[in-house]
This record gives C-alpha cells, sequence and structure tokens, in this order.
C-alpha cells in the first residue's frame, strides 16, 4: 500500500543516502518519525559523476519495498551515458518506481568528459523516449536564477526548454527570499510555463554549514539573516530557535500565497523539518 498525501498542498521530503550501515539506520528511524507529516514522496539525492549512486539505489529499494512511502529517486545525468541511464530506468521500473527527479547535476572537479547529455532537458526528453508516461519527471527550478545562467530570461528559457521535453512538476532550489520565488512565478506565468513549481524548503541547523553550502549553490542567504545567525556564535539553542522561527514563516507565506506543495531538505534529521511541517495551515 503507498500513502496519500495528507495534506491539500502536499509535502514531500528529500534524503541523502547514507554511506554508512550505521547512517542506514539513523535514516530508517527518520523515515519512521518523519511518516506523521504524511509526504507524498521521498526522494533520494545522486552524487553527479559516480559518487554513492549505489548507496542511492539501495535507499530507494529500501523506501519502496520496506515502507509505505514512494521513493523519487534523483538522477543526475553529467558523465553518464545513455546506456547507464537506461539501466537505471529499467531497475526503477521494476522497483515500481514512479517519479522521478531528472538532473544534470555538476562534474566533480577533476572529471573532464561530460558523457553522452549535456543539460536536465536532454535527460528528460531520454526518459520520455525510453519509458513514455511511466515516470512523473520532476526538474529543478532556481528562483535566484541557476549561477551558471548568464540572467533571470536565460535561466527561465532554459527552463522552459527542459518542461518542454516533457518534466511534469519542477523544485526549486532553496531560498530566504520570499520575492525570489514570487517574481519567479510571475514570469513562469508571463513565459506560459504552468507546471507546478513546488517551492524547496532548507531548515537553518547550522550557520557555517549554510554559508558553505548556499556558495556552492548559488542559494542567497540575505544579509539579515546572516547577521542574526552569526551574532548567535556557539548558543546553538538560540540559533535553532530563530531558524526554526524563520523557516516556519517562510513556509506558511509560501502555503498563503498559493504555493502548490513544500519539498522539505531534511538532511536526514527528523526535528527541524517536523518541527516546521507541524506548524503550517493550510488552504483546503
Ligand atoms: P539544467 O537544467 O541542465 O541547467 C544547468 C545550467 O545550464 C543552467 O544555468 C541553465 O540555464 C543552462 N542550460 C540548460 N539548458 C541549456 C541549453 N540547452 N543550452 C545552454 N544552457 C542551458 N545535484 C546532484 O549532484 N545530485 C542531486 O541529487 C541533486 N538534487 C537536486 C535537487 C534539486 C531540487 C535541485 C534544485 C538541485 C539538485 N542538484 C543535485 C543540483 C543540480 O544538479 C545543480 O544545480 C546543477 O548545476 C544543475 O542541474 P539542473 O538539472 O538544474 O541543470
Amino acid at each position: 500500500m503507498q500513502s496519500q498525501a495528507k495534506y491539500p498542498q502536499p509535502l514531500s521530503l528529500e534524503f541523502f543516502p547514507p554511506r554508512t550501515e550505521q547512517g542506514m539506520e539513523k535514516l530508517k528511524t527518520v523515515i519512521e518519525g518523519l511518516g506523521s507529516i504524511q509526504p507524498e514522496y521521498m526522494s533520494v539525492t545522486y552524487g553527479a559523476g559516480g559518487t554513492t549512486q549505489e548507496k542511492t539505489m539501495e535507499t530507494v529499494r529500501y523506501i519502496q519495498t520496506q515502507t509505505d512511502y514512494q521513493a523519487a529517486p534523483h538522477l543526475t545525468c553529467i558523465g553518464a551515458t545513455h546506456e547507464s541511464v537506461s539501466d537505471l530506468l529499467e531497475q526503477y521500473d521494476q522497483l515500481g518506481v514512479k517519479r522521478i527527479v531528472a538532473l544534470r547535476g555538476d562534474l566533480p572537479s577533476g572529471m573532464m568528459d561530460p558523457g553522452e547529455f549535456k543539460y536536465a532537458s536532454d535527460l528528460v526528453a531520454f526518459i520520455r523516449e525510453q519509458k513514455g508516461d511511466r515516470f512523473h519527471i520532476e526538474v529543478a527550478a532556481y528562483p535566484e536564477t541557476h549561477p551558471q545562467a548568464r540572467n533571470c530570461e536565460v535561466g527561465i528559457k532554459w527552463f522552459k526548454h527542459k518542461i518542454d521535453q516533457g518534466a511534469d512538476s519542477a523544485i526549486t532550489q532553496y531560498f530566504y527570499n520570499f520575492d525570489s520565488y514570487r517574481y519567479f512565478i510571475d514570469n513562469c506565468e508571463k513565459h506560459g510555463i504552468d507546471l507546478p513549481i513546488v517551492p524547496g524548503i532548507m531548515p537553518i541547523t547550522n550557520y557555517e554549514n549554510l554559508i558553505r553550502f548556499s556558495q556552492g549553490c548559488g542559494a542567497e542567504v540575505p544579509r539579515w539573516l546572516k547577521c542574526r545567525l552569526e551574532s548567535f556564535e556557539d548558543d546553538k539553542e538560540s540559533l535553532l530557535a530563530f531558524g526554526r522561527d524563520v523557516v516556519m514563516e517562510l513556509s506558511q507565506t509560501l502555503l498563503d500565497a498559493g504555493a502548490p506543495g513544500l519539498h522539505f531538505y531534511s538532511m536526514n534529521s527528523i526535528e527541524p523539518t517536523l518541527e516546521i511541517a507541524q506548524s503550517l495551515t493550510f488552504k483546503s
């Protein structure tokens, strides 16, 4: 039996594949602990260029066959071949997976060969060609613009191209500026893009990690937020409480503004996501 999403604006969860047995045991507890929010699906990240790919399959297999939840594997195409992707799609199909998060990924440093796919749009087209409508295809969206896009209009152009290849919905990079999402949705509408674009929500639990990670992926941590977080120094409890309030407010604002759901970057932890999710009220 697959679970039904609990809310009219469904919640979904993202996990990274644990590298160790202990990590996997912890993830099983996290999956159980977050079950109360009845996620529409649980996605599992995939290391572009080869890292952790087996672990993604293991984690997807566990969710899909040992729990009541639907797994949604991420699949990055940079460095991949048509054959390797075809093989993975077949394995996911056999497991009964219904949703794929299709991404380009970034070539790991030192790896020169981009393989047989250049962009996520190539992967989306390939999945449709190979598997028809077998999978619901999610793609990535960037309200603050992908760091490699020359400007936001170019970013929207290629986002639309990716959708035209057959994507069904999108999950955004995380952001802390509500206006960036609102502007992005308006701009998408102007370009005739009308598929669900679900905000990615990143709970705040660690200042240094957040800054480092945000620099890497091009997400902006606004100056006011950075200043407040920095001021907590070693006071972890106050940082967590403040971070929780900020992300709760953002999440509620997004739902009130009509976001079609929320996708939580859980970082394989129960509490931050659970506290935020339980605080939300939904449009009926
Ligand atoms: P694309 O959509 O291909 O876009 C990449 C860049 O190329 C953009 O700047 C775009 O404007 C440009 N572009 C696109 N098409 C063209 C074209 N035809 N011609 C010229 N330019 C073009 N990374 C991982 O390694 N593993 C994961 O599991 C993972 N999960 C993610 C989940 C989400 C929800 C998000 C938002 C990101 C995730 N990432 C993951 C990160 C992602 O792989 C990177 O952001 C990567 O740099 C871009 O991937 P994409 O699928 O958005 O690429």
